[in-house]
């Protein structure tokens, strides 16, 4: 390819929002015959409210539930466990995330975290993290209206539940609408449940031809993977750290900026600077024009 012309599309691409790492990324945006999409903080907009919060059993109070909970879910940068601080503080109670408060913290990456507190072992997450931490098994409640379930284990015991619902981006059903009409399928990706999952699928009236829920990290890889080998060149998009290994497996990675993670911009191979998704056939626009211009 001309440098200039490549130049001139990169630059073109940057001006729309999409930081593009390089002209081959470019030309590998015009072949993508699949999208994959991560759904919290990608194809939804990863402010999530608390819809409910529960105590289970007479081990625990409220108020000292939701102090364990905010003080350990401080310590993390996901999505849900903001509302969860968010919820705690709205009742008066502040969250105290110091070391000398939260002796222990642990991420489980597609499951939830484990923090020690006053030498109680407290897991809070979703049904893997139960099936890691808890000394009974518990059924698992599957939201009707398609929240994300959460639950927290106290020394074994699951001493509390909660729900949490996200939006979806305005926008993201006309960019997977375009993107069909580009003659590329979109699929999700999503750690959540499939509850949450099939309510996104619905707020966005169906456009998504795969849904793929409970998946851990090293899942969406493996699901990427086998995208490209089913239906051709593959592009995801992602915002967490647990999406950075499937965004290096695409054959292009695309991250959510702003809001996203880090890790997932370092190994991305471009970067969505606003939210809006509806950058991404527009990305894919460019890409095939260039490829033309070189042709
Ligand atoms: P996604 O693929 O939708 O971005 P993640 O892989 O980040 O999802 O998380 C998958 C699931 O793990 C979440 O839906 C939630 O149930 C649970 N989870 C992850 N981190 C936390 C946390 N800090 N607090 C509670 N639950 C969590
Ligand atoms: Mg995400």
């Amino acid at each position: 390819s001309t440098p200039v012309a490549t130049f001139c599309a990169l630059l073109r691409a940057a001006q729309m929002g999409v930081l593009v790492k390089g002209g081959d990324i470019l030309e590998s945006l015009g072949e993508i015959r699949v999208a994959a999409f991560d759904k919290t903080g990608t194809i939804t907009k990863g402010e999530f409210r608390v819809d409910g919060f529960h105590v289970v059993g007479a081990k625990v109070e409220l108020g000292q539930l939701l102090y364990w909970v905010s003080s350990i879910e401080s310590k993390s940068s996901h999505p849900m466990a903001a509302a969860l601080v968010e919820y705690a503080r709205s009742r008066s109670i502040q969250p105290q995330p110091k070391p000398e408060n939260v002796t222990e913290f642990h991420i489980y990456p597609g499951e939830g975290v484990y923090g020690e507190m006053s030498g109680r072992h407290i897991y809070i997450g979703n049904t893997r993290i139960m099936a890691r931490s808890s000394n009974h098994s518990v059924p698992e409640m599957d939201d009707q209206s398609g929240a994300s379930v959460g639950y927290v284990i106290c020394d074994g015991d699951l001493v509390g539940t909660f729900s949490l619902s996200d939006e979806c981006r305005t926008g993201a059903a006309e960019a997977i609408r375009e993107l069909r009409s580009m003659g590329i399928k979109s699929v999700m990706l999503t750690g959540d449940s499939r509850a949450s999952a099939t309510r996104a699928q619905e707020q966005l009236g169906g456009v998504l031809e795969e849904l793929h829920a409970d998946l851990l990290p090293e899942d969406k890889v493996r699901l990427v993977g086998e995208l490209k080998s089913r239906s051709g060149p593959t592009l995801m998009v992602g915002d967490g750290m647990n999406d950075a290994p499937a965004l290096a497996a695409a054959d292009v990675g695309v991250a959510m900026g702003l809001h996203g993670s880090a890790a997932a911009m370092e190994t991305s191979h471009a970067t969505l600077m606003s939210g809006d998704v509806l950058r991404v056939p527009a990305a894919v626009a460019l890409g095939r024009r260039a490829r033309r211009t070189i042709a």
